[in-house]
Order: structure tokens, then C-alpha cells, then sequence
């Protein structure tokens, strides 16, 4: 049976729900979560030569140059688990990434990705952000109003400590936030002239979303074409 390979980008500005979101997903539909944020700070846990680079960018809230996320990108694509479709988290975040990743589905034979771009205001963004804390060792996203640990301080899956990204800090998501606007929220433009884009009203509860995003999914036939 022919199977339908897709990608699904989640596309909108930090804070917006596209890291919880986009890990549901992937665990509902048994394809990789495949986030450029996650894969560039297990690089600096690690030391590699990336990580360095990467890390006082990250550290600023400015982006890490195209070529070395591309990079990283195309060499985690060529594993296996990332053959009948993947979903995108924080990638692609500019014009260039998206134009190269474009080509790179092409080559791999898949069709046109879905874009969901998650669309929230900015006030609601930076209260999100500052009560995110994030499991120090599976990267499970909590909030403390919004969506607290049964345990304070505790991650409810694995029992993991808590902690509050460096870049979360007031001072750096302002900038994260100017980054986004620059160089990320052009692509809803590139997407949308492809027909490629659906939105979602992400100020909504996180169950909300979730049933907005499974309507998405089914409409587009979901990754491998299981539905
Ligand atoms: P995130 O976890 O998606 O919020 O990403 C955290 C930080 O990692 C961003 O502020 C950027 O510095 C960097 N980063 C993540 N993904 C990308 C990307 N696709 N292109 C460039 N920088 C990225």
C-alpha cells in the first residue's frame, strides 16, 4: 500500500503552545517530534563544537545561523524513524531554512508540508513564558498556572526536576520576540501563497487547541496517511 509521507510544521511565535502541542501530536500519530530547540540545547548539554556556537546565540534570544541548523536538520532526517513524516517544532524558523527544507521534502518524495501557524497575543505570550519550567531530563513542558506539575518542582512523567530555560528569563524573550517577528512570521506569507497554511486561535485552552489541531490532521490525511 502506498503510504502518504508528510511533514507538519507548527509555526508561531515561543510561548504559543507549539512545543506541547506538537509532542502530543507526534505521540498520537507514532512519527518523530522533531524540534530544533530541543536538538540544539542537548548540544550544549553535550559540549559538542555546535553547542558552543550555538549557545551564547540562544542565550541573547537571536537565531543560530541557517547552514549549521540545516545541517543538523537534514542529518537527523536521514534516520530511519523520520521516513513517514515528521512534525516540526521552532523549524523553520527563516525564509532560507523553509526554501532549503522545500527542497529536501521534494527529494525525499514527500507532498506539500501542512503549516499550522498558532496565532496568539503577544501579552498572553509573555505571561506563558515567564511560569514555563521544563523537565531538566525528558524536556516535558509545564506552566504554573496554567498547567502545573502534580508535584512542585517535579516532573509528572518521569520525575525529573523542573527548571526555567535560561531564555525564558524577561529580558531575553523580548528579544526572542522581536527575532520571531523579523525572521520567523514572514513564512506564514511563503506558506500561505503555497496553500499550504492552516491557523489556529492558540489564546485558547490547551484542550481547545488540541481538538482544533486533530480537525487539521484529519482533514490532511495525518502523517503515513493513517486516518
Ligand atoms: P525554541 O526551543 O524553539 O524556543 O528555540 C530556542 C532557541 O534555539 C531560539 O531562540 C534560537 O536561538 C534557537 N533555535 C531553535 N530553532 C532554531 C532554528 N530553526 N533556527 C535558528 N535558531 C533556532
Amino acid at each position: 500500500m502506498m503510504s502518504l509521507n508528510r511533514a507538519y510544521i507548527f509555526l508561531g511565535p515561543p510561548g504559543a503552545g507549539k512545543g506541547t502541542q506538537s509532542k502530543r501530536v507526534a505521540r498520537q500519530w507514532g512519527v518523530p517530534h522533531l524540534s530544533t530547540g530541543d536538538m540544539l540545547r542537548e548540544a550544549i548539554g553535550r559540549g559538542t563544537e555546535l553547542g558552543r556556537v550555538a549557545e551564547p546565540l540562544m542565550a541573547r534570544g537571536q537565531l543560530v545561523p541557517d547552514e549549521l541548523v540545516m545541517r543538523m536538520v537534514e542529518e537527523r532526517l536521514r534516520q530511519s524513524d523520520a521516513a513517514g513524516g515528521c512534525v516540526f517544532d521552532g523549524f523553520p524558523r527563516t525564509l532560507p531554512q523553509a526554501q532549503q527544507l522545500d527542497r529536501i521534502l521534494e527529494k525525499r518524495g514527500f507532498g506539500k508540508p501542512v503549516v499550522i501557524e498558532f496565532c496568539v497575543a503577544e501579552d498572553d505570550l509573555i505571561r506563558r513564558l515567564s511560569g514555563r519550567r521544563m523537565c531538566s531530563v525528558g524536556g516535558e513542558i509545564y506552566n504554573l498556572v496554567d498547567a502545573p506539575p502534580k508535584v512542585d518542582g517535579i516532573c509528572d512523567r518521569d520525575g525529573g526536576k523542573l527548571e526555567q530555560r535560561p531564555d525564558d528569563r524577561a529580558e531575553v524573550v523580548k528579544d526572542r520576540l522581536r527575532a520571531y517577528e523579523r525572521q520567523t512570521k514572514p513564512l506564514a506569507e511563503y506558506y500561505r501563497k503555497q496553500n499550504a497554511l492552516d491557523e489556529v486561535d492558540a489564546s485558547k485552552s490547551m484542550e481547545e487547541v488540541s481538538r482544533a489541531l486533530t480537525e487539521i490532521m484529519r482533514r490532511t490525511e495525518g502523517p503515513n496517511g493513517r486516518l
